[in-house]
């Protein structure tokens, strides 16, 4: 009999999975379970699909000859019977598991955030599926002001975003700059410049502590409510109360009809917990990618070496490699870890940060080169002859060669200025 793989998920990481697995020419039958009513996209365009740059038809993934079985939530599984069970009551058995359950929003401790009813107030939403972008697309549409509640790489593509669409944005971030986990503060500061022209406020040392809200009163539907599988909060209808603003620690207030928190992800996890599955913050896999006998986990949920990337270059590579092994291409792959890289590309604004771009140390030395009329900003920290990290802000031209060299630890030529330069780079 042919070999079964489970996935459970049907996002970015089981997509690729399952492509790799058969491009690779493996022969099992795959299934990806999804909770969401719709086949693999790629959740990194969900911005674009705001914008209405993309719609959500055109942001599908591959996904290999597998079936996907969507709105098909998985609510336990049983790694010694090899067998799992979908909310619908139905189950099934299979010969290897793999868990892609992803991630979900975190939602800040603001008061006023959850009503009695345990309800969001209508006009709070939280970005991670297209479900939830359509919600937000309708609601922008109404709204007058609107403020994002987190300045770090998601938040800021959310306010871009909602921009695009002529809102007045605001942004309200804690941390005394922007995306604190990517850049320095240089390059949060010509970004944030960047956004101003884009017609985003940004609101650094922000805390928000509550929401305002008025009501409650009927709220109208505004998309399907609970297409996705998630708590409908308060946008599928009922009668309840609708933000009016966020209140910061210092006193002050934004007012706002929209309000979007993008405080960050947690892996989901329930499901291998439940299972007795080893999690910490995520469910813990060696280099192998595997959690116990037959079972491996990817991508968002999947903690490996101690870290949880969170996005989806590393969610790829780990699906690469599990492919590799699985489908007998290359049964001895092993997943060596992440070399940090993140990438944000928000319309015109983008950039690239690459391993500890973080501020002097010893031995280490920093080269920097800012141009404010271009609102570019590149920075460079060096070992030696070696690359250990990097920004590039405004002007990526550079990006390819660098972060090669980063990640295969290259000693770098001399004169390393030249690296800032297109041409320098290219040699
Ligand atoms: C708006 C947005 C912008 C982003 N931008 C970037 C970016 O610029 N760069 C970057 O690198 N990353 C970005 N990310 C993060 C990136 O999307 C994730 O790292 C990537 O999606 C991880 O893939 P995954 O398959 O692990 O999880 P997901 O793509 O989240 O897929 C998990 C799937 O599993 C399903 N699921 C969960 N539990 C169950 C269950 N019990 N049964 C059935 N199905 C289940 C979920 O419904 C979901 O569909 C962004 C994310 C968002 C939301």
């Amino acid at each position: 009999m042919t070999r079964r793989i489970a996935v459970v998920g049907a996002g970015m990481a089981a997509a690729r999975f399952a492509h790799t697995f058969h491009a690779l020419g493996g022969d099992a039958d795959i299934t990806l379970y999804g909770a969401e009513p719709r086949a693999p996209y790629n959740r990194v365009l969900l911005a674009e699909v705001l914008t209405g740059r993309y719609d959500a038809a055109a942001i599908a993934l591959p996904h290999g000859a597998a079936t996907v079985r969507t709105g098909a939530e998985v609510t336990a599984v049983d790694p010694a019977g090899r067998t799992l069970r979908l909310a619908d009551g139905g189950g099934a058995r299979y010969d290897t598991l793999v868990l892609a359950t992803g991630a979900e929003p975190v939602e800040p401790e603001v008061r006023g955030l959850r009503g009695p009813d345990g309800a969001r107030p209508a006009g709070v939403h939280t970005l991670r599926t297209v479900a939830d972008c359509r919600r937000l697309a309708e609601d922008a549409v109404r709204a007058r002001r609107a403020v994002v509640v987190g300045g770090g790489v998601l938040g800021v593509s959310t306010a871009r975003a909602l921009a695009a669409l002529g809102l007045p944005v605001e942004i309200a971030h804690r941390a005394p700059h922007l995306v604190e986990r990517h850049l320095d503060g240089q390059a949060a500061a010509v970004l944030g410049r960047g956004l101003a022209g884009l017609g985003v406020g940004v609101r650094l040392g922000a805390e928000a502590v509550a929401l305002r809200v008025a009501g409650p009163g009927t709220v109208p539907e505004a998309g399907t409510g609970a297409e996705d599988g998630t708590a409908p909060g308060a946008e599928s209808g009922r009668a309840t109360a609708r933000v009016t603003g966020v209140e910061l620690a210092d006193g002050r207030a934004l007012d706002a009809d929209l309000v979007v928190l993008a405080c960050g992800v947690r892996p989901r996890t329930a499901l291998a917990r439940a299972a007795g599955l080893p999690v910490a913050t995520g469910v813990v896999v060696d280099d192998t990618l595997s959690c116990a006998p037959g079972v491996h986990a990817l991508g968002d949920c999947a903690e490996h070496r101690g870290t949880v990337p969170g996005l989806a270059a590393p969610a790829w590579e780990q699906a690469d490699v599990l492919a590799a092994r699985l489908s007998g291409a290359d049964p001895g792959a092993r997943y060596a870890g992440w070399h940090p890289f993140s990438r944000l590309t928000a319309g015109p604004l983008e950039y690239a940060a690459f391993g500890d771009p973080g501020e002097d140390g010893p031995g280490l030395d920093v080269l920097r080169l800012a141009d404010a009329t271009r609102g570019s900003y590149k920075k460079l920290v060096l070992r030696g002859d070696r690359l250990v990290g990097g920004i590039l802000l405004g002007d990526l031209a550079t990006v390819g060669a660098l972060t090669r060299a980063y990640e295969r630890g290259d000693p770098l030529p001399e004169g390393p200025l030249h690296l800032l330069t297109a041409q320098g780079a290219t040699r």
